[in-house]
């Protein structure tokens, strides 16, 4: 009931049934002005809301605003000025906004949010239907224009100087405007300063002053100062033909126009190419840049994103390829065990299996983007050799677990990989997953793969395998710390992968060793964002 009544105020609200004429507000604001009235009697309200079952929902409900401090008690006979019971000034008082209208509005529902969630901080580039078409975009809130224009606004700039330069930077709409003006300003300042140099050395010669006394060669730049100077004794520099010292300096300025407007001009430039390269990214781009990639701190978001968008393909091999290509799989053997993994057996969008970023896979989990796997792998692979155990704690979608069995179980070796998980339903999703290839299927009926539920943080003593201990182990939920149990079930030697949650809330992936004698380095890498890796929810929530 309550939720019924909360959408007819909002369909109210909005004006539900598209009307917007003035006649409807016109009646609309009499009848809440009649309502805010005090006359209004709390009877009328009470009819209004139970009736609204059958009749079109009030436009908004309100209750009558009761002012103590202006009703005052009623003593017999005549009262003069007399608060709600009279009308004239007091009755504007009900006007007033009040609180237990405010207590009947609902705050809106959780998807209601999320719908409407703010972008990630992030997210600078948006595709906005506007002049330049259809598909034009805004990036860091401008458009980003043409070279044209750029090329425009700095010749416009160039020819006005310093008006032109204001003019165009202060009405620039572009990118391509803003580093054009930029530009022209950079120019003009090249301009000055070779003006000031030649005039700087070429002028007082110029004038013909008979004191003057050249240099020994007037173009080099060091020539020698007391030379000149002994020239120069004796004579009186009090006129406006400027010694030698004000050539020097006239130069200093020159120079400095001269690196400033450089400066200026190719800074322009890099940033009129960094936004169209940017632009043009975000154009190719399959999903129009609203993918969420970011994952490694160190990395710029746009860096990211565009990798995002670089590597991401339309087949499982595209995918693995453009990663190889971009560097984000390093190693031939992980890129080619990743080319056995169908990630769309994995995923639960088959279009968005072969995009670099990570999905949801239900239960507050995700599965990984392929980027992080291929890290993840080729960071534990001196201990993936055929044959090798490894422990996949966290195991989710099962992808890893599968590309893991794909590194151990080759060369005619039967290695062991368990993917340990604490929520049961993922555990049979990963399990599900694996079995949805042949070859899947095949790892797990030889005992090669198998996928258990337990509590990561405690590791897994594999009873199949003699509780024999782990050549490698993946952590695929950020820890707040180094369990002991895990460093424990480490064979020597071994390596863990783990994402790990300071104080702060920021988390690193921590890559330890147990070398032959058993000794334990720890070592802090490249920051991460993962799910953390906590008890197992409880069956109610
Ligand atoms: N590698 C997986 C990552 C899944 S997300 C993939 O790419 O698909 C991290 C997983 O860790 C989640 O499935 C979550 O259920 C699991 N997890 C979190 N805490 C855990 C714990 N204490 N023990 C086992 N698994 C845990």
């Amino acid at each position: 009931m309550s939720s019924q009544r909360y959408e007819r105020n909002l369909a109210d609200t909005f004006d539900a049934d598209g009307s917007d004429s003035d006649e409807d507000n016109d009646g609309d604001d009499r009848q809440r002005l009649m309502r805010g009235s005090p006359s209004t009697s709390s009877a009328e309200q009470t009819t209004t809301e139970s009736s609204s079952t059958t009749q079109p929902a009030p436009v908004i409900e309100r209750r009558n605003t009761h002012l103590p401090a202006f009703v005052p008690p009623r003593p017999g006979g005549r009262v003069y000025g007399g608060g709600s019971g009279s009308d004239g000034v007091f009755a504007n008082l009900s006007a007033k906004p009040e609180r237990g209208v405010e207590k009947e509005e609902h705050p809106p529902t959780y998807e209601q949010a999320a719908a409407d969630a703010a972008p990630p901080y992030w997210e600078t580039t948006i595709l906005a239907p506007g002049l330049g078409g259809p598909d034009e975009v805004y990036i860091e809130g401008l458009p980003v224009g043409s070279v044209f224009s750029f090329i425009w606004n700095a010749m416009i700039s160039m020819a006005f100087q310093a008006v032109g330069f204001l003019l165009t930077y202060l009405l620039h709409t572009t990118h391509a405007a803003k580093n054009g003006s930029l530009a022209g300003l950079g120019i003009t300042l090249i301009q000055f300063g070779f003006q000031m140099k030649t005039w700087g050395s070429a002028g007082p010669s110029a004038g013909g002053d008979p004191q003057y006394t050249q240099p020994p060669d007037p173009n080099s730049h060091d020539f020698d100062p007391n030379q000149a100077q002994a020239g120069t004794a004796g004579m009186d520099n009090s006129g406006s033909s400027g010694g030698i010292g004000d050539i020097a300096g006239s130069e200093w300025l020159a120079y400095l126009l001269m690196i400033a407007g450089w400066f200026i001009l190719i800074r322009s430039v890099s940033n009129f190419l960094r936004v169209r390269r940017h632009e043009q990214l975000v154009l190719q781009s399959p999903d129009r840049g609203l993918t969420v990639p970011v994952i490694a701190e160190g990395e710029e978001a746009e860096t990211v994103s565009s990798m995002a968008w670089r590597c991401s393909g339309k087949t499982n091999g595209e995918l693995i390829n453009n990663l190889f290509r971009n560097g984000l799989i390093e190693s031939d053997r992980v890129r080619d065990a990743m080319l056995k993994v169908d990630r769309a057996h994995y995923t639960p969008h088959p279009s968005t299996a072969y995009q670099d970023s990570p999905q949801s896979i239900g239960h507050s989990a995700t599965i990984s983007a392929p980027h992080m796997h291929a890290s993840a792998a080729t960071s534990l692979l001196p201990f993936l050799h055929p044959g090798a155990r490894v422990l996949d704690v966290g195991s989710g979608s099962g992808y890893l677990t599968a590309l893991l069995a794909e590194l151990v179980c080759c060369e005619g070796k039967k290695g062991r990989v368990v993917g340990l998980e604490h929520i049961k339903e993922l555990r049979d999703l990963g399990e599900g997953n694996m079995s949805k290839s042949e070859r899947g299927t095949c790892l797990m009926e030889q005992g090669s793969v198998k996928f258990v539920v337990g509590d990561g943080r405690k590791g897994f003593i594999d009873e199949e395998g003699e509780g024999e201990c782990w050549d490698a182990i993946h952590v695929g939920a950020a820890a707040v710390e180094l369990h002991q149990e895990l460093i424990d079930q480490l064979r020597s030697p071994g390596r863990i992968f783990i994402p790990v949650e300071d104080e702060r809330g920021n988390q690193h992936i921590w890559v330890v060793d147990k070398n032959e004698k058993g000794e334990v380095k720890k070592k802090k890498t490249y920051g991460v964002r993962y799910v953390p890796l906590t008890d197992a929810p409880t069956r109610s929530s």
